[in-house]
Order: structure tokens, then C-alpha cells, then sequence
């Protein structure tokens, strides 16, 4: 059974610490190091309604003394079963040949383990699959039919993961690659075409990227993280992101801190991101600092390539007392992420490194 944490008991931890814990009784009460209390927290990249729920149900499970690995599961799979969601689960927008192909990661700091999934076809919940994976194999990551064969095998059921608004999103992509193609209105029509393009017509899908990265630090202080995602919408067939890919779209360390990636995958891929963040906060740096450093480093890597060219990226982190920080590669909108702690839900904001001018 699980054990339940009140409000009281957390409301004695925070006081006791505040107070020097020296005067309460804080029996069973856990400290981090130096006597710092522990206090459950858990946070995700999204900062829409649906992020907003999956932190409410995360938090839940915190709440009553449950594990961060759970915590961390139920609280994506609410994100991946939005319909709505274009980035992430059902509803994902599709690869080129209108297919939906999905990616997860899970980590589990307690116990050191990961397992992964990539290119998962017709499974609503790819994270959960991850799990699996990383509790009932000895292996880190399953991809494509693999990977749908092992989720069949512990009853995941095969669903159609192609949502209506999915599938025209996908169609108008299509008609509006090349004027020397066969998609799209008669020839005879197409110089009368209003000059509409298929991102005027789906003003809500902002950008063709878009994940979850949910991290969590349980009672225990055991931190556990997970990314999901659909991809890059219109991606090649086959095509593997950095969220499958550990180190890359998530690390955790149970000892340091977690962090977890969104946006162009192929360069998280190549800076091993996430990785790079949890060591620069072992070094010292805090949760904003590092997610700073990573996105300075992949310009650094580009600048004798390209100097015009930076990768549209975003990170999340969190140490292990609970400091947390977010940066963006580039932009004008500051980014944010959704935080979850006994006092509530926050949205937080971060910085972008290289602003436009
Ligand atoms: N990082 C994901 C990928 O490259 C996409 C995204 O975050 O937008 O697959």
C-alpha cells in the first residue's frame, strides 16, 4: 500500500525547515543533503490546460506518497491522450506518408534504468511503453514493429492514431509542397488560388515542433523524467528523434537533477543535450544556468558552419533540491514551463539565449 503523505506533514517539513529543524518533532521526515527537506515536485514543458492536468494528476500521486516514475507516467499520458495536441500521443501530426510515428523515453533515477521506444505505430501511450521497457527488459531502447510487438504483448491495444484534424493538417502540408506536383486544386485552377498556405489555414499549429518533458522528484528525493512525442510533423518514414534517445531529449541522475529537450531533434541529438545539462549542474551551475549553456554551446558548434543558423530548441530543468529553469534557443516569446508543488501550480518563465532583433 502506498503511504500517504498529508498536507500536515508537508506543512511540518516546510515549517521545520524554515524554523532551523530543530524544534519540531520530525519523525520519519526525510533530508536531502545539509538538511535540506525534501519536498515532491513535479514539472513539464507544456504550459497549456492539458499541461496544467497531467501536473494536477502528477501531483496527486506525489501527494500520497506515490513514486516519481508513477507520478511522471500518469501525468504524460494525459498530454499523449489529448486529442487536440498536435506534438505529442493521439492526435499527433503524422510523417510524410500520413502515418504517426512516436517517441518516448523513460528514466528512473532510483534504480539507474531507461528504456525507450521509437517509430511506435497505432499505441496511444508510448511513454507507457517506455516503462515497460525500462522495468521488464534489458534492453534501453525498441523501435518501429519491435516495439509495437512488445506493446501488444503486454495488451496495449493497436488504435488509429490519425485524428481528422491530424489528417487534413497532414493533406494541406501536401498540397502546398510544390506547385509542380499532382496534389492540390486542377491546373487549370491553380494561378485563381488565393494564396492561402497551409499555415494561414492552421493558424493553432504554431511550428512543426512539439514534445513533453515531464520530470518529477517523489517524498523519497528519487527523481524520475519521461519526453514523449510524435516528432517532427511530415518527418521521413523511419525517422528517429532525440526524445527516444537517452542523454539526449532526457537524462536524470538521482544524485545531480534531470533535464529533457524539445525542438530540432538531430542537433540534441548530436550535443547530447539533456546530458550536457545534468553535468553543468553537477558542476554547479543551476537548472537555468545549465539549460543556458547547452543552447550556447550548440550555437558555439555552429558558428564556424554557419553563423546565421540556430536550432529551434527548448529545455527544461530541475536540480535535486528543486530548482528549476527553462531556456529558448531563439524567438521573441519567453519560454515557459509548468510547475508543481505543495503550494500550487505555477507557470514559470525562462530566458532565450539568442533573442531576434
Ligand atoms: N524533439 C522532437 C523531435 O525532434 C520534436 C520536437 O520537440 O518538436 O522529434
Amino acid at each position: 500500500m502506498k503511504k500517504t503523505i498529508s498536507r500536515r506533514r508537508f506543512f511540518n517539513q516546510t515549517i521545520g525547515v524554515s524554523a532551523g529543524a530543530m524544534i519540531l518533532p520530525l519523525t520519519g521526515f526525510k533530508f536531502q543533503d545539509k538538511g535540506k527537506a525534501i519536498r515532491p515536485v513535479i514539472i513539464t514543458s507544456h504550459t497549456n490546460d492539458t499541461g496544467k492536468n497531467a501536473m494536477e494528476t502528477g501531483w496527486e500521486i506525489l501527494r500520497n506518497g506515490g513514486s516519481a516514475v508513477d507520478a511522471v507516467e500518469k501525468a504524460v499520458n494525459v498530454i499523449e491522450l489529448d486529442p487536440e495536441d498536435t506534438s505529442v500521443g493521439y492526435g499527433g501530426l503524422p510523417n510524410e506518408d500520413g502515418v504517426v510515428q512516436l517517441d518516448s523515453s523513460f528514466m528512473d533515477g532510483k534504480t539507474y534504468s531507461a528504456g525507450a521506444v521509437g517509430c511506435l505505430e497505432n499505441i496511444k501511450t508510448p511513454s507507457s511503453v517506455a516503462k515497460l521497457v525500462m522495468q521488464h527488459t534489458d534492453h534501453v531502447l525498441l523501435v518501429g514493429a519491435g516495439a509495437l510487438a512488445f506493446a501488444k504483448a503486454w495488451g496495449f491495444r493497436e488504435e488509429n492514431l490519425l485524428t481528422e484534424k491530424a489528417r487534413k493538417i497532414w493533406l494541406r502540408w501536401k498540397e502546398d509542397l510544390s506547385p509542380d506536383d499532382d496534389w492540390g486544386v486542377p491546373e487549370h485552377l491553380r494561378n485563381l488560388k488565393s494564396s492561402t498556405s497551409y499555415w494561414k489555414d492552421f493558424p493553432e499549429v504554431e511550428h512543426h515542433y512539439g514534445t513533453t518533458n515531464v520530470i518529477a522528484i517523489d517524498s523519497n528525493g528519487d527523481i524520475a523524467g519521461c519526453t514523449s512525442t510524435s516528432g517532427l510533423s511530415f518527418k521521413i518514414n523511419g525517422r528517429v528523434g532525440d526524445s527516444p534517445i537517452i542523454g539526449a531529449g532526457l537524462y536524470v541522475d538521482n544524485e545531480i537533477g534531470a533535464a529533457g529537450a524539445t525542438g530540432r531533434g538531430e542537433d540534441v541529438i548530436k550535443s547530447c543535450a539533456s546530458y550536457y545539462i545534468v553535468l553543468m549542474m553537477k558542476a554547479g551551475r543551476t537548472p537555468q544556468q545549465a539549460c543556458e549553456d547547452a543552447m550556447q554551446m550548440i550555437a558555439d558548434r555552429y558558428r564556424k558552419v554557419n553563423p546565421d543558423y540556430l536550432p529551434v530548441e527548448k529545455f527544461v530543468a530541475i536540480n535535486k533540491s528543486g530548482e528549476t529553469g527553462c531556456a529558448m534557443m531563439k524567438g521573441t516569446r519567453k519560454p515557459a514551463m509548468s510547475v508543481r508543488t505543495e503550494n500550487g501550480y505555477n507557470k514559470q518563465e525562462g530566458n532565450i539565449v539568442f533573442p531576434d532583433k
